[in-house]
């Protein structure tokens, strides 16, 4: 019987996460075999390894939302042995074995063709993190973002907020990166921040509204930091709200959105329909200069990925994780 390296968490008391050999047999059920080179550590990775977040729907469980590698088997038309593909989201990781693990089997659907340019480390290295900033970026646009004015980006030195302002930078916008690591300001620079911005003063209590600053902004933070930035929002401007990391609820005021027609666009990167996945992926893969992905990752092995999911919790990670899984 074919086996192969996996993390696996399991409940009960201790909650742990252990590398062992699983064997084909435990993989759930799919119409493509991937052979995964590549996966990588999100934040909700981290919450699922250390059980910190409910994320896991049933165990045992692979976690690992994104993966990256080779189909070996496909009883997919879409697909054939040898192929490269993507997957992120779509629950894997979560209520179906993940990235975390030399084979994944998985549904058809929920893959990418690896697009053209881009190396199964360099998607990794961008993963359902640099996925999420590109939505965010979308939608941005969508809404008609001005160049005019400046765009925030918050919890700007994590890996969505690392890809963010290199992708809104490389595109032309003048990028303030707020941060609470303001020892992190020469990587944010060197990712096209012009300025830096000291988490500490959007987390403190704002008047309802604030000097018109932001025409657009990337929240990845939440809570206290997104109370924060609505205030300060431009006339007409808009804020991508994908995260959570400093707290899930928000204490507002209606001012921002009726008095100065301010939009908050809700970003969801998991059950991102088809079509949209493959724009994202093609304007990544287009948009993203390879040496700026480069600089905000770290290849790092199997055994390395519980003690990092510990340190990505606390914010001591800078950009993104990539998982040498191969
Ligand atoms: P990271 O851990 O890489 O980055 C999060 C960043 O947030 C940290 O680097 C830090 O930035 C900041 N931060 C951390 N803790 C706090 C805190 N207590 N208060 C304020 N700021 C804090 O995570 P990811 O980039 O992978 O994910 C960011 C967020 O986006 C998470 O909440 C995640 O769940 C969410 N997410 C949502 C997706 C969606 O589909 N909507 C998809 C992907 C992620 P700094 O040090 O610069 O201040």
């Amino acid at each position: 019987m074919q086996t192969f390296k996996a993390l696996v968490v399991e409940t009960g008391d201790p909650y742990t996460a252990q590398i062992r050999q699983a064997t084909l047999d435990e993989l759930p059920q799919g119409d493509v075999l991937v052979q995964v080179a590549y996966s990588s550590l999100n934040y909700k990775d981290a919450l699922a390894i250390t059980g910190a977040g409910k994320v896991i729907r049933s165990f045992p469980m692979v976690p690992g939302i994104d993966l990256a590698g080779t189909v070996l088997e496909s009883a997919s038309p879409e697909y054939k042995p040898g192929d490269p593909v993507i997957l992120t989201g779509w629950g894997v990781g979560e209520r179906h074995w993940g990235g975390l693990a030399g084979l994944a089997r998985v549904r058809s659907e929920w893959l990418v063709p690896l697009p053209e340019g881009l190396t199964l480390q360099q998607a990794m290295g961008i993963g359902t993190a640099g996925f999420t900033a590109m939505l965010c970026v979308m939608a941005l646009e969508a809404h008609g973002l001005d160049k005019s004015k400046e765009v925030l980006v918050t919890g700007a030195a994590g890996g969505v907020g690392s890809l963010a302002v290199a992708l809104l930078a490389q595109l032309g916008y003048r990028v303030v990166a707020s941060t609470g690591r303001t020892s992190e300001e020469a990587y944010l620079k060197s990712l096209g921040a012009r300025e830096i911005l000291d988490r500490a003063v959007l987390s403190a209590p704002a008047r309802p509204l604030e000097s018109e600053r932001f025409g657009g902004a990337v929240d990845t933070v939440g809570g206290a930091v997104l109370a924060g930035v609505l205030p300060r929002m431009a006339y007409g401007g808009s804020v991508a709200a994908c995260g959570n990391a400093g707290g899930a609820k928000l204490e507002t005021t209606v001012f921002p959105f009726i008095l100065r027609g301010v939009s908050l666009l809700g970003i969801d990167s998991v059950m991102c329909p088809r079509e949209k996945r493959l724009e994202a992926w093609q304007r990544l893969a287009h948009d993203l200069p390879r040496p700026l992905l480069e600089t905000t990752l770290q290849t790092v092995s199997l055994e390395e990925v519980p003690g990092l999911a510990q340190a990505l919790l606390q914010g001591q990670v800078r950009g993104r994780l990539v998982v040498k899984m191969a």
